[in-house]
C-alpha cells in the first residue's frame, strides 16, 4: 500500500512537532543498517512519546493497511529494523520513550520505557547499588525494547541468562491499537498462556513493546578478570568445565578469541598484546560477586582457578590484570573484534550455537569445510563459548576482491549451517532472523514450527502491518 500525503499528515498529527522526521537527509541513520548491509527508504519516521500515541498510530495504520517497521537503536545485525526500498513502510522509533516509569527497590525491579538505552539502564542500576546484567558491545546505542524484541544475549548470559530471562512484565501495543498492560513485576504468575513471552524475540512482527518491567540484582562488589592462552578449543571447553566447578557461581563471562582476531584488533584499533608470546587461542574469564572481600576472597579464587588450569595443562600462559585500566584494555580487545574485521575487507558472518561439548568438533569441521571451499579464507571465530555461541566470521583472503568474496555469502553460510544443524545447533544464537536469514530458517526449522509462527502472527496482526516478511514470509 502506498502511503499517501494525507496519510502522512494524519500520522504526524498523532504526536507533537518533534515526533516525526520526513526529510530524506535526516532519515539516513534510520534507514541504513550499521554494517551498511541493508538500506531502505521510508516516507515518514515517527517518534511517539506515549503508549497512547503508539496506539493511535497503529490503529490508523491497521485501518489503512500501512506497514510499520518498529525500531530501537538500529544496532540489529539482520536487517529487521530497516524498511524495504520502495518507500512503502513507515518507521516507528521508540527513542523518545526513554524514561524510568517506576523503580521498586524491595521487589528488585525497574519499569522503563522501551526506548531507554541499555547503558543508561545499567548506570541507573549501578547508582542504586543494583545490577542490570545484560551487557553487549552495542549497549551505548541499543534500546531495551530492541533488546527484548531480539532477545539479546551478550557476555553475561552464562550467569544471568539472556534478555528474556530479565523480563517480568511488558506493555505491548497490538497491531489494532489495543494496549496490553502487563507490567506487574510478578515472579510467579500461572494464569494461562504467557502472552508477553511471545514478544520476546518477535523482532517487531507482533506489535510494539512500549515499556518493560525488568529484574535487578545486587550490585557486584568485586570483579576479577583473567586473560589466558589455551592450545586448542578442546582445552578451552575443559577449562570452562573447571572454571564452572571451581567458581562457586561467580563465573559471569567466558569468551574465546583466536590469534588472528587479536592481531586484527591491535593492528587496526590499537591496544597491546597482553602476553609476550603468541598463542593460537585466548580466553577472557571474568568472575564477579555481590559479596565483599571480607566475606569472599575473589582474587584468591581466580588465582586458584588459573593455577589449577596450568597444573591440569589446560592453560599455557596468562595474565591477571593489576588494575581497572588493564582490565578495560583486555575487554577492549574482545569488544573491538567485530569492528576490527572491517579493516581486513569482506567478512562473512555466522552467529551459531551448538552444545558446548560440540564446539571443538564444530570448529574443526567448519574451518576445514569453508577453507576447502575458498582458498586463502581466514576464519576468525570468537565469542561466548560459555554459552556454546560462536561468531564464526570468515575474513576474505588477502588481496581478494571484496565484492566477489561477499558473493560467496550464501554458499559459505550453507556449509557452516549444515554442520551446525548436524551437531544439533542453531543458525542464530543471538542476532535473530530479520530479513537476512529467512531462507536459512526455512531450511533448518520444521515447516510445522514456521507455520505455527505464521498462525500466531495472523491472530495478532491479521492485516500483516507489523514488520511483514521479517523472520518468515507471510504469503
Ligand atoms: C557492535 C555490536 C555488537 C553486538 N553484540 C551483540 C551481542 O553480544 N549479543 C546480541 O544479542 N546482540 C548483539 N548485537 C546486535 C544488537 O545490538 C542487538 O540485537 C540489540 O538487541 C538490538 O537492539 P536495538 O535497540 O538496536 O534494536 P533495532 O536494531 O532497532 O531492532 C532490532 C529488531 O527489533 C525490533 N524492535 C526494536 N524495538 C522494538 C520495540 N520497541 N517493539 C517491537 N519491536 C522492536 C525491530 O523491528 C527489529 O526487528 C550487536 C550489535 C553490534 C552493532
Amino acid at each position: 500500500m502506498t502511503v499517501s500525503p494525507p496519510h502522512i499528515e494524519t500520522l504526524k498529527s498523532f504526536t507533537d512537532n518533534k515526533g516525526w522526521i520526513s526529510t530524506p537527509e535526516d532519515m539516513q541513520v534510520f534507514v541504513t543498517e550499521q554494517r551498511d548491509k541493508y538500506r531502505g527508504t521510508s516516507p515518514l519516521i515517527l517518534l511517539p512519546k506515549t503508549a497512547k500515541e503508539v496506539s493511535n498510530i497503529l490503529k490508523f495504520c491497521n485501518e489503512n493497511q500501512i506497514e510499520i517497521v518498529p525500531q530501537g537503536g538500529n544496532t540489529g545485525l539482520v536487517g529487521g529494523g530497516i524498511p524495504t526500498g520502495d518507500n512503502s513502510q513507515i518507521i516507528l522509533n521508540l527513542k523518545r520513550m526513554n524514561k524510568i516509569v517506576s523503580h521498586d527497590r524491595s521487589n528488585s525491579t525497574i519499569t522503563v520505557g522501551a526506548g531507554m538505552i541499555l547503558a543508561n539502564l545499567q548506570q541507573i542500576a549501578e547508582k542504586n547499588e543494583q545490577l542490570f546484567p545484560v551487557s553487549l558491545a552495542a549497549e551505548g546505542s541499543c534500546q531495551i525494547g530492541g533488546n527484548i524484541a531480539t532477545n539479546a544475549g551478550g557476555v553475561n548470559v552464562l550467569r544471568y541468562g539472556s534478555m528474556r530471562d530479565q523480563v517480568l512484565g511488558l506493555q505491548m501495543v497490538l497491531a489494532n491499537g489495543d494496549i496490553i498492560d502487563d507490567l506487574g513485576g510478578l515472579r510467579k504468575d500461572n494464569t494461562g498462556y504467557n502472552l508477553k513471552a511471545l514478544f520476546m524475540g518477535s523482532e517487531g512482527t507482533l506489535g510494539i513493546i512500549t515499556a518493560a518491567t525488568l529484574k535487578l540484582y545486587p550490585a557486584h562488589r568485586q570483579k576479577e578478570t583473567a586473560f589466558v592462552a589455551v592450545e586448542t578449543p578442546q582445552k578451552a571447553v575443559e577449562l570452562f568445565s573447571l572454571a564452572q566447578k571451581m567458581s562457586g557461581d561467580t563465573l559471569i563471562a567466558f569468551e574465546i578469541m583466536p590469534r588472528i582476531g587479536l592481531e586484527f584488533v591491535i593492528d587496526h584499533m590499537g591496544g597491546r598484546d597482553p602476553m609476550g608470546d603468541k598463542y593460537d587461542w585466548y580466553i577472557l574469564i571474568e568472575c564477579a560477586s555481590s559479596l565483599d572481600e571480607t566475606v569472599l576472597d575473589l582474587p584468591r579464587l581466580m588465582g586458584l582457578m588459573v593455577t589449577e588450569g596450568f597444573e591440569k595443562d589446560l592453560i599455557i600462559d596468562g595474565v591477571l590484570p593489576k588494575n581497572q585500566k588493564e582490565t578495560d584494555e583486555i575487554w577492549k580487545l574482545r569488544e573491538n573484534l567485530s569492528e576490527a574485521q572491517k579493516f581486513e575487507g569482506g567478512s562473512i558472518k555466522h552467529d551459531i550455537s551448538v552444545p558446548i561439548s560440540k564446539i571443538p568438533e564444530f570448529l574443526e569441521k567448519a574451518t576445514a569445510a569453508t577453507c576447502a571451499e575458498t582458498s586463502g579464507l581466514r576464519p576468525v571465530p570468537f565469542g561466548h563459548i560459555g554459552d556454546g555461541n560462536l561468531h564464526f566470521n570468515l575474513s576474505q583472503p588477502i588481496g581478494a576482491d571484496k565484492a566477489e568474496f561477499l558473493n560467496q555469502w550464501e554458499r559459505l553460510n550453507k556449509i557452516t549451517h549444515d554442520i551446525t544443524a548436524e551437531l544439533g545447533g542453531s543458525i542464530s544464537a543471538e542476532h535473530g532472523i530479520g530479513r537476512m536469514k529467512i531462507e536459512e530458517l526455512e531450511r533448518y526449522k520444521s515447516p510445522l514450527q514456521i507455520n505455527l509462527m505464521r498462525h500466531i502472527k495472523k491472530a495478532l496482526d491479521p492485516n500483516a502491518i507489523m514488520n511483514p516478511n521479517i523472520i518468515f514470509r507471510i504469503k
